[in-house]
């Protein structure tokens, strides 16, 4: 027993999967798919988008963002756990991994439920704040480039209503938010973040130690 969270060994997760990974056989293509890419590790892990749609499904969201689409995995699970008038408006720079993500969620079925903006996504979330979707959003995800999550939370906060739910992913960076020897772009901006959401009395905050590192914020 521990009050400590465990510390994952290989077999561990191993079990961990064998007993609770419920993956969905398009999802289980589609990083089949994403395995073959160079950047394949940018995916975010089966049992990360198993949780995302159960947080979906808990919820009863149906307005949802996502900034940061890549082959589009996280945006499949949560389109798969929305309700038939459940939207994403998921944001992505890249017309390539994308294309990949598009044809999985027309296979899945689901390709209407998720408007991809292909723009930086600091002019997509300023669009919808000026299109007055503000305090609309019931859910968003931001998995995109890190040096710019402050940016993506404060305008995203602005976009989610009371009570919906932020989920940021890779806030931990591998651990480099305690190497001291980590000065780079992105790591200096994971640790500013973090302390960043310590502070905000907007949020009710939550970091899990899962995958790597996952903080959940639920606007007040
Ligand atoms: N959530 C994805 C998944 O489940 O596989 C992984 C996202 S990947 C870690 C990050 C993505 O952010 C890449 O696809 C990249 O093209 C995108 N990105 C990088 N800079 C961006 C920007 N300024 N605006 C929008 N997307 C950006
Ligand atoms: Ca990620």
């Amino acid at each position: 027993m521990s009050r400590k969270t465990l510390n994952l060994t290989e077999s561990l997760y191993d079990y961990v999967l064998s007993v609770s990974s419920r993956e969905p056989q398009i999802l289980q293509q589609l990083r089949e798919k994403t395995a073959s890419l160079e950047r394949a590790e940018m995916q975010i892990s089966p049992e990360q988008g198993q949780f995302m749609a159960w947080l979906i499904q808990l919820m009863g969201a149906a307005k949802t963002l996502e900034i940061g689409v890549f082959t589009g995995y996280s945006a499949l699970s949560v389109a798969l756990a929305l309700p038939e008038d459940g939207k994403i408006i998921a944001c992505d720079v890249n017309e390539e991994w994308t294309a990949i993500g598009q044809k999985y969620w027309e296979k899945a079925g689901i390709a209407d439920k998720i408007d991809l903006h292909l723009a930086p996504a600091l002019t997509t979330l300023d669009h919808l704040i000026a299109s007055g979707e503000s305090g609309s959003f019931d859910f968003a995800f931001i998995d995109a480039d890190k040096t710019n999550y402050l940016h993506y939370y404060e305008r995203t906060l602005q976009l989610i209503r009371p009570g919906g739910v932020i989920m940021v992913d890779n806030v931990l960076w591998g651990g480099s938010v305690i190497n001291p020897d980590k000065q780079d772009d992105d790591t200096i901006a994971i640790r500013q973040f973090n302390e960043h959401l310590h502070q905000d009395d907007r949020i009710t905050l939550s970091l899990l130690p899962i995958a790597d590192g996952l903080t959940l914020a639920i606007r007040r």
